[in-house]
Parts: C-alpha cells; structure tokens; sequence
C-alpha cells in the first residue's frame, strides 16, 4: 500500500509540538491516526478536532517508559484497525545541563524516554509488522544525534543511540519493513520547557529563535510514508535554513 491514505499509524508524543503535528497531518491525508501521550486532556481535543474535521483517529494514554503500557497502547491500535502500518517514535525530552551539574535524575529521565522509549516501542509494534511482513519504523532522533554541544552530552547521547538502534534495526529487518529516522534541528514545540538549568535554559532561548514550525518536521514523516513499499527513506535531516 503506497501513500498515506489508509495507513494505521500510531504516533508517540502526539500531545504536542512534533508529534501533534504529524498527526494532524497524516489525518488530513488520510491516514487512521492513534495518538499516544501522558496528558490525555491534550488528545482529547486533538482527538476531537481531528475527528471534526472528518479524520479517523483513537488516542490512548501511555508512558513509554513503561514497556506494558506500550505494548498495551500498540494492541488497542491493532484491536481498533486490524493493523499497524506505521509507528513514530517521537516522545522524547530534552532537560539540558552541564555534566558537571549532576542532574543525575533528569539524564536517567532522558534515557528512558528517548532510548527506552523508543526500544518499547520498536519491541511492541515490531512482531506485528513481521507477522504482517510489512510496516515502517520511524524513530525521531536530531541534529544532537549527529554533533555533540554544550549542555546537552546526554541528550545527545540519547539521539546517537536513537541513530545507532535505527541503523542497526534497518540492517536486521530492513528486508520486509522500512526504518526511517529522521534529525530535526530546532523547532517550535515544548521540548525546552523540560529544561530546569538556568544556563542552558537561557542559551536554549536565544537558539530557538531560529525554530521552524513543526509542521516542518510533519511534512518530512508524511515524505517518508507515502513513499512506495520499496522505498525506504532510511534517513532525513530538515533543519532552520538560518543560523543562530
Ligand atoms: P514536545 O515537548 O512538544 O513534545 C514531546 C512529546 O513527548 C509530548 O507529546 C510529550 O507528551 C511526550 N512525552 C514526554 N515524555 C513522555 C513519556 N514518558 N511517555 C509518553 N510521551 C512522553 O517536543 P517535540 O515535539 O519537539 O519533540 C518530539 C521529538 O522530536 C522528541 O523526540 C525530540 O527529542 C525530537 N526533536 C525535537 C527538536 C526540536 O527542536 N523541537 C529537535 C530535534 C529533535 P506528554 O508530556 O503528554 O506525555
């Protein structure tokens, strides 16, 4: 099935920023959107406004964190439409601070959400697209996934992991389901309200002035679905055509 139209596709993280978007997207053109995210106040009314404007959508609670809440969140998308033709991996944080700062706590959150996160989600959804012997994998990783700065070593670290699992998931499986993933740079969503450092607060802000919308990034999920089965876009970067 080639195009976006139709497709079942569950999205991580939809109650905000990035993953919102793709889901409004996606539904607009088509798709059968299950959005996933702890704050179900936000997916109710997405949710609603989606389903408003004539789109097929479910939304269910879930922490990724928590494998069993993933994998509950995967069968509740197959229960609803008989498959799963798409994940995007998107729930993600960023609570930047130097290393020498110690915020153990928020390097241990960001493991498991951007990595763990991630892994639930490739362990949930993964047997079902084998047993379909197709679907596609696409996981958000960022520009932090390519180069390191200050401030952000573990953030960065997480997205290299993100690169490192996507790649290593594409040469195992690669052969019946497509993995994509793709490296924002800065764009607009709620990802810095996570940051509790002063200083990396501050140099965060004047950086995203830059920010692109997150329709940007939406556009580039909805590039790498509606290719045809044989074509994998294994990985994109999009970032601001400005500099900071
Ligand atoms: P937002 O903060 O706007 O969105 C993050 C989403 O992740 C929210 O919907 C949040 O939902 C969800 N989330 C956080 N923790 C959990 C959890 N434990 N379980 C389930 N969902 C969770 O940021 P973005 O839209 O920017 O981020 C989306 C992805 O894009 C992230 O992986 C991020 O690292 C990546 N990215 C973003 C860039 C940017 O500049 N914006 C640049 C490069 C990459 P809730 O709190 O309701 O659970």
């Amino acid at each position: 099935m080639a195009g976006i139209e139709g497709k079942v596709v569950l999205i991580t993280g939809a109650s905000s920023g990035i993953g919102e978007a793709t889901a409004r997207l996606l539904a607009k053109h088509g798709a059968h959107v299950v959005l996933g995210a702890r704050r179900t106040d936000r997916l109710v009314a997405l949710a609603d406004e989606i389903a408003a404007a004539g789109g097929s959508v479910r939304y269910r609670r879930v922490d990724v964190t928590q494998r069993e809440e993933v994998a509950a969140f995967v069968a509740f998308a197959r229960t609803a439409f008989d498959r799963v033709d798409v994940i995007v991996n998107n729930a993600g944080v960023m609570p930047l601070s130097r290393l020498d700062a110690f915020k153990v706590e928020e390097w241990d959150r960001m493991i498991d959400v951007n990595i763990r996160g991630v892994l639930h989600g490739i362990a949930a959804a993964l047997p079902v697209m084998q047993e379909q012997k197709r679907g596609q994998i696409i996981n958000l990783s960022s520009i932090g996934g390519h180069v390191v700065v200050p401030t952000a070593a573990v953030y960065c670290a997480t997205k290299f992991a993100v690169l490192a699992i996507s790649e290593g998931l594409r040469q195992e499986v690669g052969g019946d389901i497509r993995v994509t993933v793709i490296s924002p740079g800065v764009t607009e969503s709620e990802l810095a309200d996570s940051i509790s450092d002063p200083e990396a607060r501050d140099g965060m802000k004047a950086f995203r002035r830059i920010s692109i919308p997150a329709a940007a990034i939406a556009r580039t999920i909805r590039f790498a679905i509606e290719q045809p089965d044989d074509v994998d876009v294994s990985e994109m970067i999009v970032r601001p055509t400005a500099s900071p």
